[in-house]
């Protein structure tokens, strides 16, 4: 078998990795190296977008998760004659299509787009979903999905073609959140191609990060503020949800992240407690904007929920100047803030460049690790069933370092490049 990385290889953002070389029996599709199996098609959503490299046909494709970095690219797949069957979990397929139906409004019909809406309508032509642990069938291979704790529908993928069995963790937690249970199955495998993302990163206990959380917001609301929460749509929007009921935190929820949690709804069998986000949602009011009901909602004493996760945009670009003038108030980020966004600016210096211009804040800001990824311990929890089997890092930004780490540790470990192709 060989693995080659097209994009997430000592980067996070445009993950895929095309396996091929293993011994197929599957029909042929014209044009296609029917040989091949690509693992995910991300793109990097900094400014220009970036994609995988490469050009190629896979014989079929396999997608982790519904994340951009991860799922953001796999309509431009679509542009050939002979579709190339695209597998997921029912929860994956919801999500990268509501990604491609957004990419296609913010860069739709510009360079910074590499698929049209008929791509985006043929992908559910090409769409075969698959439950975990349900083993099937792509390319030739032997393709198994198991639950990765990082958000609903996400998967670790086992590849088997007979000889070698590959396991590619994507995105993954072993750790607690309300919405998706912890990553706990380690299947068997011959290599390992494992997340990096934070490697050198040990996040708090999941109740102490929650505990600051809610008595900062309640003490924010009891002080006659208003808390804007910035989050992202897919996975931490219904996180906080549920974390505000489950401490009886009355919320607004605005942006993609009610869509989000609708279709997330529909797949109760992928969610840790369908229950509870179902009473997250009937306590949570939702927002449609009509009216100039951001700005009503912004003067009350409340909490509100929105995108864009790092301020780069969404109703969020309402809230924060509305309340952002008032000490009292407070902004909650709930994620890792990247370099260069609005949101880690405004950690940093106290302002930030919102919606064309730049606003100094003087309501309190605050950073909440609400992380889905592993942390180190995490990432070596996981390895430590791997210790005797050849481990691939990528999605990270020291995979060579984490790598060393772990050779010194005793693993058989490498960090591939951009484009190397590895011989299992
Ligand atoms: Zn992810």
């Amino acid at each position: 078998m060989e693995v080659q990385f097209l994009g997430g290889a000592d980067e996070i953002g445009r993950s895929a990795v095309l396996v091929s070389g293993g011994d197929r029996s599957s029909g042929s599709r014209a044009g296609s190296d029917d040989a091949s199996l690509l693992l995910d098609y991300g793109m990097a959503s900094e400014s220009p977008p970036q994609y995988p490299i490469g050009d190629i046909d896979p014989g079929a494709v396999v997608v982790s998760h519904g994340h951009l970095d991860h799922a953001g690219a796999v309509p431009a797949l679509m542009s050939s004659g002979d579709l190339p069957p695209v597998h997921w979990t029912p929860p994956t397929r919801e999500l990268a299509t509501t990604l491609a139906e957004d990419t296609l409004k913010l860069h739709g019909s510009t360079p910074r787009c590499p698929f049209t809406d008929t791509d985006v309508r043929r992908l559910t032509q090409a769409s075969v979903t698959h439950g975990y642990e349900e083993p099937f069938e792509a390319a030739g291979y032997e393709v198994t999905f198991y639950n990765a704790g990082h958000i609903p529908g996400s998967a670790h993928v086992l590849i088997d073609d007979g000889e070698t069995r590959l396991l590619y963790s994507g995105d993954f937690h072993t750790g607690d959140q309300r919405l998706v249970a912890p990553s706990t199955a380690r299947p068997e495998a011959d290599a390992v191609v494992c997340e990096s993302t934070y490697s050198d990163v040990t996040h708090d206990a999941r109740d102490s990060v929650e505990k600051r959380f809610v008595d900062s917001v309640k003490q924010t609301v009891w002080q006659g503020g208003t808390v804007v929460v910035p989050a992202f749509a897919i996975g931490r929007t219904q996180e906080i949800m549920l974390v505000c009921a489950a401490h009886d935190i009355d919320c607004y929820v605005d942006g993609m992240g009610q869509r989000v949690t609708d279709q997330l709804k529909r797949h109760p069998a992928f969610l840790r407690d369908a229950d509870a986000l179902a009473g997250a949602t009937s306590s949570a009011r939702f927002v449609d904007g009509r009216d100039g009901q951001r700005r009503r909602i912004a003067d009350q004493n409340t909490v509100i929920i929105t995108t864009s996760g790092m301020l780069s945009g969404g109703p969020a670009m309402t809230y924060v100047p509305a309340i952002r003038q008032h000490p009292t108030n407070k902004i909650a980020m709930t994620g890792y803030q990247v370099e260069g966004t609005p949101g880690r600016d405004l950690l940093e210096t106290g302002s930030a460049e919102l919606d064309g211009r730049v606003m100094p804040v003087s309501a309190q800001v605050e950073q909440h690790d609400f992380s889905a990824h592993a942390d180190r311990n995490g990432l070596l929890s996981f390895l430590d069933s791997y210790r005797d089997t050849p481990v691939l890092v990528n999605h990270g930004d020291r995979c060579g370092g984490f790598a060393a780490e772990l050779r010194e540790d005793g693993f058989s470990a490498s960090a591939p490049a951009l484009g190397e192709t590895v011989e299992l």
